[in-house]
């Protein structure tokens, strides 16, 4: 990370927490490691975030319905999806800092070094042969490469390193009152699985026909084994997936369409295409045919928010599997020869985005210290442009003065629009300080009250990116705000 962008990420985390937006977990104690609390506006940003995938997913699509399953699921669950058996990371300690990193990541740092250095011939190298370790899942070969290329802890500064070793990421507690009955149950890693079991539920009280999607928001839990980067890595975290189930021989096509519905889903939001880019998976998962990542350029470089994965029927056929029962849709469609499709187990194509990334994302996009100082004074302020529909806040009503009957005004303005807007009321210092305020905040109206309010029921209202100000009919205000904020803006 240049020291430019370390500056300003470091910033975009002050202001998180400065504002009240994301605050350590557990601060008063010391905190939890990776583990955060999403504040006041936080709350609200992440709510829109996640209104805005549900709307774009579940209500743009007659074919795709939600759902909402529970964290705690039937052990079994986890052999079957392969998570009790394979889902870890390659872990390596450092004997003199005690400090432990993922095997991989080191490596991944190491070529990210050679490629500032111009040394673009290594990299590469490291990178076929750490792309070939990891797909082998060959432990001692990821430590060789550790000793091959002299990489040191960056802690300690030794080279002082255990061997590799398998580390698994889920979280298991115990269910049940006494011991004797209690059953060693997980934290669910992903929200899929949650989905696949409902998938004959879904299917049957809904009558759904396929192709057909079944989404769900929600936490999922991994003890990563370092946390890095504030809310990018998270122990706990929140998933918004979606399982679309098609028929086998046509997977291909709809891996095509998602990776490019996906996409602009984040373009939509305004953001320049240049900050986005796909990663296609040198090495795919057991389960997968094609994978894609889907990778913004965060201060820290290029790192995936998404990923789209062909899954094909592997799931379904492993709790057909583990469970004993049928997994299978009845497709009775008509095939080239006139006969319906008939009983199989459908293909899955998931689009699986991080919450929080997303939300880290918006942050740092929208983010920007601006300096305004003209010859005369010195200026600037900290706005985040954020896109209305997501702000948390969408306007703020402010008096001119404490007096003179404007704030009751103010409130009567104030509680018209709040039935339909969240609104902030503020009547304390200079209007400057106010607009300042509320553009740390990302707010994009600023309604100010004055005498002339009194006399014409006109107000002043302020937009946040240009800072310019018009005067207009108080009673256009819904109009002019429903406008701007509204969900039609994005999803159309
Ligand atoms: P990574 O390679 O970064 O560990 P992953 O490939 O394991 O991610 P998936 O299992 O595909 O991730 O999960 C889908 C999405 O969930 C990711 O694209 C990411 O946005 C989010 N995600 C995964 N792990 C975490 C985490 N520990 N904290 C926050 N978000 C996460």
């Amino acid at each position: 990370m240049s020291k430019n962008n370390d500056e300003l990420f470091k910033n975009v985390i002050g202001h998180a927490k400065e504002y009240g937006f994301v605050f350590q977990s557990s601060e008063i104690y010391d905190g939890l490691s990776a583990v955060y609390d999403y504040g006041q506006l936080g709350a609200e940003l992440k709510n829109n975030i996640k209104t805005y995938w549900w709307k774009s997913m579940v209500q743009m699509h007659e074919n795709i319905v939600g759902i909402d399953s529970a964290i705690f699921m039937h052990p079994k669950i986890w052999k079957a999806s392969g998570h009790v058996d394979g889902f870890a990371d390659p872990m390596i300690d450092n004997k003199d800092s005690k400090k432990r990193y993922r095997a991989d990541n080191l490596i991944e740092d190491k070529i990210a070094r050679y490629e500032k250095d111009g040394k673009t011939d290594k990299a590469l190298k490291l990178q076929a042969d750490l792309d070939a370790a990891l797909t082998a899942d060959d432990l001692p070969a990821l430590k060789s490469l550790i000793e091959a290329h002299e990489i040191a802890c960056p802690v300690s500064g030794t080279r002082n390193w255990t061997d590799v070793r398998q580390f698994n990421l889920m979280f298991s507690t115990q269910m049940g009152a006494m011991a004797e009955d209690s059953d060693e149950v997980y934290l669910r890693p992903e929200t899929a699985q949650g989905i696949f079991v409902n998938f004959l539920n879904v299917q049957k009280s809904g009558r759904m026909k396929i192709p057909f999607g079944i989404a769900q928001i929600g936490k999922a839990f991994r003890n990563e084994v370092i946390a890095r980067q504030f809310i990018m890595r998270m122990r706990e975290f929140e998933q918004m997936e979606m399982q679309f189930f098609v028929r086998p021989g046509t997977e291909m096509e709809w891996y095509a369409y998602w990776k490019q519905a996906r996409l602009k889903w984040h373009l939509a939001l305004g953001t320049p295409e240049e900050k986005y880019r796909y990663h296609d998976h040198a090495k795919l998962a057991h389960y997968a045919n094609a994978a894609v990542d889907i990778e913004f350029d965060f201060p820290f470089g290029f790192k995936e928010v998404e990923g789209i994965h062909s899954r094909t029927d592997f799931d379904l056929s492993q709790h057909q599997k583990f469970s004993g029962k049928k997994m299978q849709y009845f497709d009775n469609d008509l095939n080239e020869d006139g006969k319906p499709f008939g009983n199989y187990i459908p293909y899955v194509i998931e689009t699986s985005i991080g919450l929080d990334r997303m939300f880290l994302l918006t942050m740092c996009n929208a983010y920007e210290e601006q300096d305004l100082s003209t010859e005369d004074r010195k200026d600037s302020r900290t706005v985040l442009k954020l896109h209305p529909t997501l702000a948390p806040v969408k306007a703020c009503v402010m008096p001119l003065t404490k007096k003179d009957g404007l704030p009751e005004k103010a409130r009567e303005i104030m509680d018209q629009l709040k039935l339909d807007f969240n609104m902030q009321y503020d009547e304390k210092d200079s209007i400057g300080k106010r607009y300042r305020r509320q553009d740390a905040i990302g707010t994009p109206f600023c309604i100010t009250i004055d005498h002339q309010t009194l006399e014409d029921n006109t107000v002043t209202i302020r937009h946040r990116d240009s800072m310019e100000q018009e005067r207009v009919e108080a009673s256009e205000l819904d109009n002019i705000i429903g406008k701007l904020v509204s969900w039609k803006n994005l999803l159309k």
